[in-house]
């Protein structure tokens, strides 16, 4: 470990809260520990949820002025939008990311997506009033949308700063207190996002940070008595159980979880269009990315042709050093996730299929160290081999054949997940044919990985519950109130009579 190597704490109402031990911060390109942060306990989240509950009843946030609400946001969307390169160098040395996607995607994202629901926050109808009601009896009645409570945001290691923003803009938008849990390899960006909030006038113990290992201080957030609402992004087992502790307080889930998209490429596709198409909607950021197409369905008359055509592109792409500008693809996470990436490679080779591009680690003195999986092709796949069932979260490209386009839906459709699918055609109204017909909460025509702030994202089947993104996103975060005002007064006109049928005098 490097000498400068800079320790961090948690960040709990408002404070930076350290803890007796520690878990190291490695760059996956390199193995170096790049920093250090405390591990947290179930206390730490305890302490976080009891802060956060505070600051809910305080009404420091909750009852501000939504307007007012709003001029905050704005202003921590502008210091992350200042402080773009930081943000970036702390996200490459952590999760592996190239500069080039995490200034495109990773954090690029980020500011505008939290400017999204800074700007919610001024715009959402929050209070409805509905006209006189004549029935049951005369009344007017409002309609009210009030924060929940404590809301606890569970983060992966892919896109910490992004993901967590989508749980954290909607709820601070609506006025609810935050526990932010990211993955223990990734903590940073979330940390100096709660910094950046405090110091923009986010009032302590609105937005608080635990670290700690997922099945203890995850766990716990998951199953807290006082925590309202669990929102979580990761893996479809860890959904499950969250889904299971939450159920013992009733309270609100919402889940974004694994994928396997399927790439439908018709037979009137612009190929130049769809194989770099392809290669982008499977390979950026090395294959981790849940919405990623890793299942790419090719009509059987083309598919010599379409492989051929991969191949030849994706053997252009640059593998390695993170930090240059150049770099096409980056490591995968850690040591675990390269073995799990690799071992799916061998049960696809004994179930028949052909590795027809990488397959291993690359060669040579840069891949000494880091965890490298080469971009992969696999052909010759079927949708009942186990690399095309499960979410293998690598570089790798799975061709499948189909006969017709009824086989193309129905193997697109094949699936536990539902979470992305895609079209390459040149005709759109064919296109949206198909998309009509693919059971995935987000469907691109001729492109991939566009998530735009103001339109929803999640997924069907075992991919979620629930949407984040877009307006909607903000009832998720709210509780919905139902005032009736009672306008008929005399009691002689009440509907009391329905059980006292004698007037009071
Ligand atoms: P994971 O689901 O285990 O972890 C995601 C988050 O949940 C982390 O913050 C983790 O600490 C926490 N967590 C883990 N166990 C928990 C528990 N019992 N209760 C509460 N929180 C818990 O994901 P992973 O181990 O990082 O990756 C494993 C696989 O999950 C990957 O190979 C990939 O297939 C999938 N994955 C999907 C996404 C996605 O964006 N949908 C993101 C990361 C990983």
């Amino acid at each position: 470990m490097a000498a400068d190597v800079k320790h961090y704490a948690m960040f709990i109402d408002g404070k930076h809260v350290d803890a007796a031990e520690v878990d190291e911060i490695r760059d996956p390109a390199t193995e170096e520990v790049v920093a250090t942060i405390a591990r947290g306990s179930v206390e730490h989240a305890d302490a976080a949820v009891a802060a956060a509950r505070a600051a809910f009843e305080s009404g420091s946030w909750s009852k501000m002025a939504p307007a007012d609400r709003s001029a905050v946001l704005v202003k921590i969307a502008d210091r992350m939008g200042q402080e773009l390169d930081e943000l970036v160098e702390l996200e490459i040395h952590a999760n592996g990311a190239t500069v080039r996607q995490a200034t495109g995607f990773h954090i690029g994202y980020a500011p505008t997506h939290f400017l999204y629901f800074a700007e919610l926050a001024a715009t959402y109808q929050w209070e409805q009033q509905v006209g006189t009601q004549a029935y049951p009896t005369m009344s007017t009645n409002i309609i009210r949308h009030e924060p929940l409570g404590v809301c606890a945001a569970i983060v992966p290691w892919n896109f910490p700063l992004l993901l967590g923003i989508w749980k954290v803009g909607p709820a601070l938008a609506a006025g609810n207190s935050v526990v932010i849990k990211p993955d223990e390899k990734t903590p940073l960006t979330l940390l100096r996002l709660c910094e950046i909030a405090k110091e923009c006038g986010l009032p302590d113990g609105v937005l608080n940070l635990v670290t700690g290992p997922g099945p203890t201080v995850g766990a716990r957030l998951a199953e807290h008595p006082d925590v309202d609402k669990v929102a979580f992004t990761g893996s479809t087992p860890v959904g499950r159980e969250i889904m299971r502790l939450a159920s013992a307080t009733v309270k609100k889930v919402s889940l974004e979880l694994g994928g396997k998209g399927a790439q439908v490429l018709l037979d009137d596709a612009d190929l130049d269009v769809a194989i770099d198409g392809a290669l982008f909607g499977c390979m950026l950021y090395s294959g981790q990315i849940c919405e990623s197409g890793t299942r790419l369905l090719v009509p059987e008359d083309m598919y010599d042709l379409v492989v051929d055509r991969l191949v030849d592109r994706a053997s252009a792409l640059k593998i390695g050093d993170t930090t240059d500008f150049d770099t096409d693809v980056g490591p995968v996470i850690s040591a675990r996730q390269r073995d799990r990436v690799l071992s799916f490679l061998d049960s696809a080779r004994s179930d028949g299929a052909k590795v027809v591009l990488g397959g291993g680690a690359p060669q040579g003195a840069a891949f000494e160290k880091g965890y490298w999986v080469e971009p992969t092709i696999v052909t010759e796949v079927t949708n009942d081999m186990e690399i095309a069932r499960e979410e293998i979260f690598g570089p790798v490209l799975c061709v499948l054949r189909y006969t017709d386009e009824a086989d193309a839906v129905r193997q697109a459709n094949d699936s536990q997940y539902g979470l992305s699918a895609g079209v390459w055609s040149t005709d759109y109204e064919r296109a949206v044919e198909i998309a009509d017909q693919l059971r995935a909460g987000t469907v691109w025509i001729n492109n991939w990985h566009q998530i735009d702030p103001a339109l929803p994202f999640g997924g069907y089947k075992q991919s979620g519950l629930g949407r984040e993104l877009g307006p909607h996103a903000l009832d998720e975060y709210t509780e919905t109130k139902h005032v009736h005002i009672d306008l008929t007064q005399k009691v002689e006109r009440h509907i009391f009579g329905a059980l006292l049928s004698e007037p009071p005098h």
